[in-house]
């Protein structure tokens, strides 16, 4: 690390290429390579999410906001959502179940909670599809998949264009970060 009294350097996290490599690694060290091929992305847009994990398409998408002061984070939450997308590859139940559970101690992760400093578990959402548009990163939650072709409604004139489709993502797992509980409480007393 750095010595001296500069300003704390600013952990630089891994470019997308680099997260595909470490995936591919991790693969490999812990899950004997089960886990089919994900395509891992950042997603700037992530207010309240560290990760999220779609299985159609497989896409594994990580906040960087969240990880610039907390490297370990970002290992963390990848390896959760790894564990996910491996339970659904064998055919087992994909959530915090206790086959889960135990992966994650095998892995030495310590808590569902994503250890972000301020994270608690995913509220358990109903809303299972995303809906995405590529050209202006709008997205709608829905519970169920729209039964025909949908165009973004920002991007398209009052008529379906199939230019601007809303692209549909069926959500394994999200993780949000929440406000810390000690800031809650305070904020609740005075
Ligand atoms: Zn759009
Ligand atoms: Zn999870």
């Amino acid at each position: 690390m750095f010595a001296g009294s500069g300003p704390k350097p600013r952990y630089v996290i891994p470019d997308v290429s680099e997260l595909q490599l470490l995936f591919a690694q991790y693969n490999n060290e812990w899950f004997g390579g089960e886990i089919p091929t994900h395509r891992i992305a950042y997603n700037a847009r992530f207010s309240n999410l560290a990760g999220r994990i779609t299985y159609k398409p497989p896409l594994i998408e990580l906040s960087p906001k969240h990880f610039t002061h907390r490297p370990e984070a970002l290992r963390e939450t990848l390896l959760h959502e790894m564990i996910h997308a491996w339970l659904y590859a064998r055919g087992q139940n994909p959530g915090h179940t206790a086959a889960f559970k135990q992966k994650m101690r095998q892995l030495g992760l310590r808590s569902i909670y994503h250890d972000l400093g301020s994270a608690a578990p995913r509220r358990e959402s109903e809303k299972r599809f995303i809906l995405r548009c590529e050209r202006c990163t709008m997205e709608l939650l829905r519970k169920r998949k729209p039964p025909i072709l949908i165009s973004c409604g920002r991007c398209s004139r009052n008529r379906y264009d199939p230019r601007y489709p809303l692209r549909v993502l069926e959500v394994l797992d999200v993780r949000e970060v929440e406000a810390p509980r000690q800031a809650a409480h305070t904020l609740g007393t005075t």
